[in-house]
């Protein structure tokens, strides 16, 4: 370019407007909404600009004026491109500084500048230099034209064409990008926690889409109340303290109208300057939101913003799931109140704030709430404890945190000052009022400090929970305070537990079998399956030690399935090699009863060792009382059924009632060892015995009296009328050859 025509260049810069590219003297960047098409020129001949200008002065296509941008280098046109968006056409010389500087700003253009909207139409002066047709494929180029081919009539048509494919094409583009806007938009929502949340980040996702600071608000309303009444759940911009309010609390009364029609009619609404969108809920807990858009939105906005709804009402039902989901997994959906989790996150939370000895923790434990649950039914249960919650709940400081933390535990979090045992007393004094029912309770409650904790939120709570252990085993309806030395026992409880398992399974434990004598003539009848445990070194733990912990922990279910075995597998050698018959007597607890699966055990056993039915006797105590009567006396039905016989264990400890005894089909009872130790020193326990042997006679029950150690208990027992006995006068408990050997000699 010579140095004249870089004048020209800049005095037409300085006249016409349309030129520059420079955004302040130009500020309309945005050709779409100025309503013109524009059309780059670049060419580095200056009378190509103006002809082109002239040619198409207040030509008009497809309803927009064209609006001339120009460049008279590739240079100058790379510059034009980075600043102005929305170039439609490109009417670019093949030839400029070099040969080829057209075809080399188009790959520019297409590759570098990544435009692939903007059309282009090249033109030449010399029509030897027409580009190749890779090129024109490959840069995607609209026309090819030599410029004495481009009368005005040709220019129009080729810019009509040209502009058509670029509107067609960058509309698409636009709801490609829209879409994908959209996606993003809508996964942020998903991201969101809760519907509030989720509102909020409506307005700013729309409003983000569109380019708008964030103005509206989001309502929400529920079957029971109209579209008047609807709540705003979220708001930005102007409308935050709008935020819980209803719908007439907003001080612009168009806005409430536009969000009550939108929820009443249920379709979207586009305004000149507000947008109303409809999202329909699940079970009508529909939503709408008020957007300021300021301006009415096009077409393409519109459809956009369809999907953008319909895509979040799908988002919106994932969310009430989440927030259903969070409100099950942090609160007790019978009571409404925090459930363990949110206890422990809570308890977490109170650790790390320390002042630990200003909070104490305390759980407190329903007496006997299982045994009601089962007698008066579950709906009942659950009244029960709705009541507690509410009776908790009415009498602490409403500062103090109440979660359900088990079944029939409440756990409590407040300050030291609050928990006290004066006023943890308190609380059960008196009776809860259940409808027409009055219900006195007592409570276990296990405390501690949170200063004795060592650890978090879940050590806290297991700290609390020995506590509470302990207090039901030792002092039931009171209140037990943590101390180190219940997490010793609880430890030491443990390692025992584990010594048991591994006991078992490396066969350390065995079965041994006390004799059971006829009184009149000191015959041996049966015997007594008894289990042992020997510690490596030789030395035993005793059954009362660890039979409770067997049972507490469920591994008595297969122990007790292994003596059962044992027992019948012994007596078929016992009677086989004695030639006598002989009943085998077996401990049951009440943890296999409870068993679905336990008569299957049972048969097996019998089949096993294919012995009588009617030489097998299973004892059982009266605790089995806590299982549903209905349960108990089927399941001694179908052992009766079999001819194995049922004898009730230490009678006279438990608290079963006669009406129930009376419904149970049993053979026979055990007059526990404490009667016969004490009924020759006290008028009480020989009373105890005499009543037993009475109910038994009239219940047409066999009886046998256990831990006889005197001849004259022996003595005292037949004269009351008891025939069997069992005891070390007869017999210790005895190793199966020990058995066999005492089976040998002679007893009468
Ligand atoms: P139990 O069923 O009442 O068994 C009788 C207990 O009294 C046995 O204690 C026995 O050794 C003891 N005994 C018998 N005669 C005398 C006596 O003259 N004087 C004294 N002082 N004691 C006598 P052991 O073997 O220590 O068993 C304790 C408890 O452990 C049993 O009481 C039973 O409830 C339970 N148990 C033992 N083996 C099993 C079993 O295989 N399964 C289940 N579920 N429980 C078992
Ligand atoms: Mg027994
Ligand atoms: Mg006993």
């Amino acid at each position: 370019m010579s140095t004249e025509q870089t004048e020209q260049i800049e005095q037409i810069e300085h006249k016409d407007e349309l030129f520059s590219f420079d955004d302040e003297a130009h500020p309309r960047d945005d050709a779409s909404e100025a309503n013109t098409w524009r059309v780059l020129i670049v060419d580095d001949d200056i009378d190509v600009h103006q002809s082109t200008g002239f040619a198409m002065a207040n030509t008009e296509v497809f309803g927009r004026q064209l609006e001339f941008l120009h460049a008279y280098s590739a240079a100058q046109a790379i510059e034009v491109l980075r600043e102005q968006k929305h170039i439609a056409v490109i009417l670019l010389d093949v030839v400029m500084e070099a040969d080829d500087s057209g075809l080399q700003l188009v790959r520019i253009i297409r590759k570098e500048l990544g435009n692939s909207e903007a059309r282009i139409i090249l033109r030449t002066g010399q029509p030897g230099y027409a580009p190749e047709m890779e090129a024109i494929r490959d840069y995607d180029i609209n026309d090819y034209k030599t410029k004495s081919e481009l009368s005005r009539n040709r220019l129009y048509t080729a810019l009509t064409a040209a502009v058509r494919s670029y509107d067609q094409i960058s509309a698409l583009n636009a709801s490609r990008r829209g879409l994908s806007m959209v996606i993003r938009a809508s996964s942020q929502l998903m991201a969101r926690q809760g519907v509030s949340e989720f509102a909020a980040g409506i307005i700013t996702q729309i409003c983000g889409l569109f380019g708008l600071p964030p103005e509206g608000v989001v309502c929400a309303y529920d079957e029971a109340h109209s579209p008047d009444q609807a709540l705003i759940i979220a708001a930005a911009g102007s409308l935050t303290n709008c935020i819980n309010k209803q719908l007439d609390a907003l001080p612009n009364h168009a806005i409430a109208t536009a969000l009550s029609r939108c929820l009443r009619e249920r379709i979207n609404n586009y305004g000149s300057h507000s947008t109303t969108l409809f999202f329909p809920g699940q079970a009508h807990n529909d939503m709408a939101a008020y957007l300021q858009t300021e301006k009415p939105l096009n077409e393409l906005d519109r459809q956009l913003l369809e999907v953008f709804c319909s895509n979040i009402t799908i988002t919106l039902d994932n969310v009430q799931l989440l927030t259903q989901l969070k409100d099950h997994a942090y609160n007790d959906q019978l009571l409404h109140i925090p459930n363990r989790l949110a206890f422990v996150h809570a308890l977490d939370r109170a650790l790390s704030e320390g002042n630990l000895s200003a909070t104490t923790l305390a759980l407190i434990d329903i007496d006997g709430f299982s045994e009601l649950n089962d007698a008066l039914g579950h709906q009942h249960g659950d009244a029960l404890l709705r009541a507690v919650a509410e009776r908790l709940q009415h009498r602490l400081p409403t500062d103090t945190l109440l979660a359900r933390v088990a079944g029939d535990v409440f756990g409590i979090l407040a300050a030291t000052s609050v928990v006290t045992p004066a006023n943890l007393c308190e609380l059960f004094r008196q009776p809860l009022q259940l409808e027409q029912l009055s219900q006195n309770l007592t409570a276990t409650i296990g405390l501690t400090c949170l200063d004795q904790i060592d650890g978090n939120g879940a050590d806290a709570l297991k700290a609390a929970n020995i506590a509470l252990k302990h207090g039901k085993q030792h002092q039931r309806g009171k209140i037990c305070h943590f101390t180190r030395d219940m997490e010793f026992e609880t430890r030491a409880r443990v390692r025992l537990l584990q010594e048991l398992r591994s006991a078992f399974d490396r066969e350390r434990l065995f079965v041994v079998y006390q004799p059971q004598i006829a009184l009149a003539n000191r015959q041996l009848i049966g015997v007594e399956a008894l289990l042992r445990w020997r510690n490596d070194d030789g030395s035993f733990v005793s059954p009362s030690e660890f039979i409770p912990l067997a049972e507490s922990s469920g591994l008595i279910i297969s122990l007790g399935e292994w003596v059962l075995r044992n027992a019948c597998h012994d007596l078929r050698k016992l009677i086989e090699s004695s030639g006598q018959t002989l009943r085998m007597a077996v401990n049951v607890s009440v943890t296999q009863f409870r068993q679905p699966n336990f008569i299957e055990v049972l048969d097996r056993a019998l089949a096993e060792s294919g012995i009588d039915p009617q030489l097998l006797e299973l004892e059982i105590t009266e605790s089995v009382a806590v299982l549903e009567p209905s349960f108990m006396i089927e399941l001694l039905n179908q052992i009766k059924t079999r001819g194995v016989c049922i004898a009730i264990d230490d009678f006279g400890t438990g608290f079963s009632s006669l009406s129930y005894l009376e419904q149970l089909n049993i053979d026979r009872l055990k007059i526990d060892i404490s009667f016969v130790r004490q009924m020759e020193h006290s008028d009480g326990s020989r009373r105890i015995v005499e009543t037993i042997i009475q109910l038994g006679k009239s219940l047409q029950l066999e009886l046998i009296a256990e831990g006889i150690e005197q001849e004259s208990q022996a003595q005292l027992l037949t004269e009351l009328g008891c025939h069997e006995g069992q005891g070390y006068l007869f017999s210790r408990p005895l190793e199966l050859q020990a058995l066999q050997a005492f089976m040998q000699v002679p007893h009468a």
